[in-house]
Formats: C-alpha cells, structure tokens, sequence
C-alpha cells in the first residue's frame, strides 16, 4: 500500500515562516495541504532573533493578520514583551515588535497548524520536482517516496546547500544542528532557473544566569502594551520580561581582530553577499574602524529559560575568539556560552523569475517563497508564504490572481521590489521602500485588508464585522468632535500642560487636536459627550482612538498621498499584453528591450520600476501601445 495515494491540491516543501503561512493559507481556503518538512519539531523555528516585527516588518505582521493568516496571533500568545518602536515619529513609522519565547512560538505554530484539518504533515526532504512539460506534477523525497499535487510551494528558507562557517570550521547545514537540503537546486538549474549564492549570519547565545545585569541599562517593555493581532482572541502582556543595553569597547574589538585572519568574511571563504542592515560583529568593525563601541541588545530567549541572545554580535569568528572578546563586555565577565554564532551560506533564486502570484515564470504551477526568494527575515518570507499558498489554491481552482499594489500593502511593496528589480542583497523590508507609507500604517491594515481577505474566504466574518464597527466608531467620532465646541476652562488646561498657545475663543475640537503634542484621549476628559461616546466603543475603544487621532492629525498629508496614489494607479492601470514582442520595438535600446523581455511587466507603472528602463522607452511603450 502507497503511503500517499492521493494527489494533493497542494504541496509546501519546508515549515518555516513562509511554510506555516503557505500551508495555512491554502488549506483555510480549502485545498488539501501537504506539509513537508525536515523537522516536524522545528516549524516555524526562529533562526536568528527572537522577535517579530520591528520597523516596517511590524507593518507586514499586521497586514498578514489582517489577511487571516497566524503570524500575529502566534507572536501575541508567545510574545514576552511588546514595544511600539519610533513612537515619537509619525504615524507612518510606528511599528510594533514583540520578542517572543522562541520555544513555545514554534510549538504553537505547529499546534495551529494542527488545528486545520485541511493540512497534512509528512516529515521527509524533498530532493527532487516531478516535472512534465513545463509544469509541476508533485515531488520526490529522500526516502524515495512520490507525492503528487496539483501545485508546489518551496520555501527552502537557508537550507539549500546550507554551508555553516565557524572560523576555520565549515560543514554543510541549513541552521545549527540541522542537515542542508541537496538536490532542489540542482534540478532547478537543469530546467534553466538562474540562482545565487546569500549568506547571514546569528550571534552567540549565552547563560543568562552568568551575567552581570547591573553593569547594563535596563529597556522594560512598553507601560502599557499592546498587541500584533486585531482579532480579540489575543490579549495584551499582563506582565513582561525586560532587555539589556551594553556595548563592545575598544579591548573587544582588539580581541576580535586576533581572529580576523580565520574568519570567513575576510579570507574569501564565504561569496554570498550578506544583509546590510543586519551586519556581523566583525564587518562593523571593518567598515566603521573609527567607532570606539557598538550597542549591543541583551535579549532574553523566553519565560523560563536563562538563554539569552546578544543581538548586534553576530559572528562567524572561531568560537573561542567570540569566547574571549565576549568576556570584555560590561556585565558579560563571567559569562558562560550556550552557543556560538556562525555565519551561512545558502542558495537563492533571483525572484525576477516569478510573476506576482510568486509561480515560477518557468514551471507552471510551481512557487517559491520566503528566503529562498533572496529576501530575509520572518515577517518578509511569512507574508510571501500566505500569498503563494493563497494563489496557490486560487490557481488550481481556476479562480482570480491574488495580488496587492504598492498602494494597498508592503506586501505589494515587496512583492513588486521582488519581481520587478530583483535583489543582489538580502532584501528586508524598510518603511523607505514604501512610497505611500502614510496609507500603509500599521494600525489600518485591518481597515485596508480585511475586506479583500474576506472576500478570498480568509477572514471570518466576525473579522470583517469587527473592522466595520471600527470603522463606523471612527466615523462617528471624527464627527463629533467636527461638530463639538471647546470647552475653554477645560481645553486650556490641557493646552496650558503641553505648552500650546490657550484658546481666547470657542473652536471645534477637531482643530484643537490637530495641534501637535495635543492627544485625543485628554480631550476626551473635557466633553462628556466624547466620554459617553468612546464608553460605547466596548473593546475597539483604544484602536477607535488611535484611528480618530491618525485620521484628524494627519488628515492634509493622507489625502494628498492617496491623491498620488490616485494617479499613479492610472499607470498601473495600463495593462501590457502577454505576448508583446520587445525586439521589435525598434526605437527601445537593446538594454532595455532585454530588460522589459525578462521581467515581462504586467503594466506601465511596473515598467517603469524596472532598475535602467527610462522615461523615453514608457513613452515608447505608450505611443506602442496606442495611448
Ligand atoms: P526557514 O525559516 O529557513 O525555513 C525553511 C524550512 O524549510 C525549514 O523548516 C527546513 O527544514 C525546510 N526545508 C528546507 N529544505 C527542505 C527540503 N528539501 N525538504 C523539506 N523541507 C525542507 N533574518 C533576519 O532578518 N536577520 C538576521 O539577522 C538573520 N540571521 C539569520 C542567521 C541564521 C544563521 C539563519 C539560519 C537565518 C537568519 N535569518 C535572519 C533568516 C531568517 O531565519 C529567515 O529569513 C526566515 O527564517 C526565512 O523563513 P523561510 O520560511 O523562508 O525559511
């Protein structure tokens, strides 16, 4: 009897972020899922940091949230502090990040997906596609076993043909302690896909209980919490595990120097081009010799244990040099190491060959998302996954492309970064990236996304309820205080308190909180009638303000992005056929011909994102084209 006699709708090779996403989107939306993975007890392990979110990425946890998919509700569950990072910007920068138990986050993972029962697990490696002109008919694993299925999501993440560096040391691995992943890529080339070479790094875990805590400043958690997901099934922190500041100084940089010569960055062992905003302890000291320290965050691996992770000190120095510098920190004397970092070094595939639902341009049917893509980071590869696993299902089923524009999401940010341009680095997403970052806020994802989600039978319905009422309060809210005089006596005195100008005549409220330093919630303390009315807004009541107070402050700068966005929808609005031929547009540049050929853009807003297409050839391709 065959083990797997059925042919599933579809397959996702590999549990990590993308994985657990992919397999969850597709099987919500009804397909049935294979699971495939090497570890069954690692999904959605945590390679690096145990954190989610953080600038613009806590963006896209919220946008996957409100898509209906488990990144936020898992972070919110496990998480052991929560922060909102660069409160004192504007509101497009605000950005949540929560450090999580690394532990019990990758057992929920696994126990929500286990909760689906559209997903099927099977833990194997997958070492070859089965392939039949040009589309993806299932694949092949190490115990030489057959699975078939309609479509194929690979999300390989570092492992394929993972190389560990430790010093001198080197051997083959996808994460510490796991085997690298052979014969995927392998395959890929021989069917004409072009690859790459990445790498990254992780730093040094050591016991917490050898630390000195008082040589360190302290960084508690936000007072008064929030969190990733808009559904109500998670709660704030009643209580929160604290960080560390502390910083190398010039004795550990001269130790770290000893180790130069066998480090793998400086003697050319490594190839792979690594994440530029994520650098080793040794490339900041090459490339910033003139600084005496760098800042290093002390990060407690979860509730229980006393593993802690030293971000900013990542290294692929042999392990006895990072010992020996390590002990030269501030309240790092006595320290004791659990595990030493490594760098690795890991294939990609340049994402140019994917169109926007992220299936290959080669194989139909076939997918690719997360890290294998060139991108890094949980949040990027989670988000790529619920948008393969979602096409995936909408595919097979003969049912729309799901896709989302720059103006709708940093996933369509990323994705269309991904597509269009391609990356030679590490991609990881930044709010510069966004071009209408004041529409893609974190605290609107929910109002941005839920609808479409719903609509795709992702989002329950009491999601989408929830976000109308939020919604409507708003609305209403926002009206009131349109509608509402200030009442001097009481304004004044919060005026007076933010050091604002006092009011001499009755204004409407509205006006009064468009003042900056001046919060929504102490007006409210002054009219009743704003009291009485947030009391009606139940549990919505502190997002309803927060959404109030965006709307109203901000109000000039949103209308006259989305009137940019507006436009530049036009553009995206102006389809290029499938089967243009490039060549033959005489006027166009051989570059540019080769370029537009490659990437196949779908419109004339894509084309003109493409790194080296100019002015002069959308014009080309607009008079080409008829308009
Ligand atoms: P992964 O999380 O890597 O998951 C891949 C999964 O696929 C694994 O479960 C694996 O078992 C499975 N798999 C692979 N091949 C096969 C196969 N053939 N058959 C079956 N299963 C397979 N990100 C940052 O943002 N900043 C950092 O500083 C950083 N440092 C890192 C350091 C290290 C050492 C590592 C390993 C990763 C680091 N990352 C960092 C990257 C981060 O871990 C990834 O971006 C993220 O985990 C990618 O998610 P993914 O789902 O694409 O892949």
């Amino acid at each position: 009897m065959s083990l797997f006699n059925t042919t599933y709708d579809v397959i996702v090779v590999g549990g990590g972020h993308a994985g657990s996403e992919a397999a969850a989107a597709s099987a919500n939306m009804g397909a049935h899922t294979l699971l495939i993975t090497m570890n069954l007890q690692n999904i959605a392990q945590m390679s690096c940091n145990p954190a989610m979110g953080g600038i613009a990425k806590g963006q896209i946890v919220r946008e996957i949230d409100a898509l209906g998919g488990y990144s936020a509700i898992v972070t919110d569950k496990t998480a052991i502090q929560f922060k909102m990072l660069n409160k004192s910007k504007g509101p497009a920068m605000w950005s949540p990040r929560a450090q999580s138990d690394r532990k019990r986050f990758a057992e929920l993972w696994r126990l929500t997906l286990e909760g689906i029962d559209n997903v099927d697990f099977w833990q194997d490696s997958v070492v070859d596609l089965i392939i039949e002109k040009n589309k993806i008919l299932g694949v092949k694993t190490a115990l030489e076993i057959d699975i078939f299925s309609k479509s194929v999501v690979i999300t390989a993440g570092t492992f394929l043909n993972g190389k560990i560096h430790l010093g001198e040391k080197q051997f083959g691995g996808g994460r510490a302690g796991e085997r690298a992943s052979i014969g995927i890529t392998e395959r890929l080339i021989k069917l004409g896909f072009e690859h790459g070479r990445m790498k990254t790094g992780t730093p040094a875990r050591v016991d917490g209980r050898s630390l000195d805590y008082s040589k360190m400043e302290e960084q508690p958690g936000n007072d008064d919490p929030l969190k990733f997901s808009f559904s109500p099934e998670t709660k704030p922190l009643t209580k929160q595990r604290s960080c560390y500041i502390t910083y190398t100084n010039p004795q550990v940089h001269e130790v770290l120097r000893t180790g130069f010569e066998k480090s793998p960055l400086f003697n050319g062992r490594i190839m792979g081009s690594g994440p530029r905003y994520c650098p080793s302890i040794e490339d900041k000291l090459d490339r910033f010799s003139e600084r005496e320290r760098h800042q290093l965050f002390i990060e407690p691996e979860g509730w229980e244990t006393c593993e802690i992770y030293v971000n900013g000190f990542s290294s692929s120095l042999p392990e006895d040099v990072q010992f020996e510098a390590m002990k030269l920190i501030p309240g790092f004397e006595n320290a004791k190491m659990f595990r030493p970092g490594y760098a690795i070094e890991y294939d990609y595939f340049p994402p140019t060959q994917l169109n926007y639902t992220l299936e290959t341009k080669l194989i139909e049917n076939l997918y690719f998302a997360g890290q294998i893509n060139g991108t890094t980071g949980y949040e990027e590869a989670a988000c790529q996954g619920m948008m393969a696993g979602i096409n995936a299902h909408q595919k097979n089923n003969g049912l729309e492309e799901f896709t989302l524009s720059r103006s709708e999401a940093y996933i369509g940010v990323l994705i269309d970064d991904l597509i269009t341009k391609g990356t030679e680095e590490p991609y990881r997403m930044f709010t510069s990236r966004a071009e209408y970052r004041l529409l893609l806020r974190q605290d609107n994802a929910d109002i941005r996304l839920t609808e479409i989600s719903n609509k795709l039978g992702l989002a329950s319905d009491e999601r989408l309820e929830r976000v109308r009422k939020k919604i409507k309060f708003t609305e209403e809210f926002i009206a009131l205080l349109k509608n509402t005089g200030a009442n001097l006596e009481k304004v004044n005195v919060v005026l007076e308190k933010n050091n604002s100008s006092l009011l001499t005549q009755k204004i409407r409220l509205d006006k009064v909180l468009s003042r900056p330093n001046i919060s929504l919630n102490e007006l409210i303390k002054t009219s009743e009638k704003l009291i009485e009315l947030s009391e009606s807004f139940g549990d919505l009541k502190t997002e309803v303000i927060e959404q109030t107070e965006v709307q109203i402050k901000y109000s000039g700068y949103i209308l006259k992005e989305k009137d940019v966005a507006n436009k530049i929808t036009r553009l995206e609005g102006t389809s290029i056929p499938n089967d243009i031929d490039y060549s033959k547009l005489h006027s166009l540049s051989n570059e540019s011909k080769e370029k537009l050929s490659k990437i196949s853009p779908k419109t004339i807003g894509q084309a003109s994102r493409i790194s080296g297409i100019k002015p002069t050839d959308i014009n080309i391709l607009l008079v080409y084209l008829g308009r």
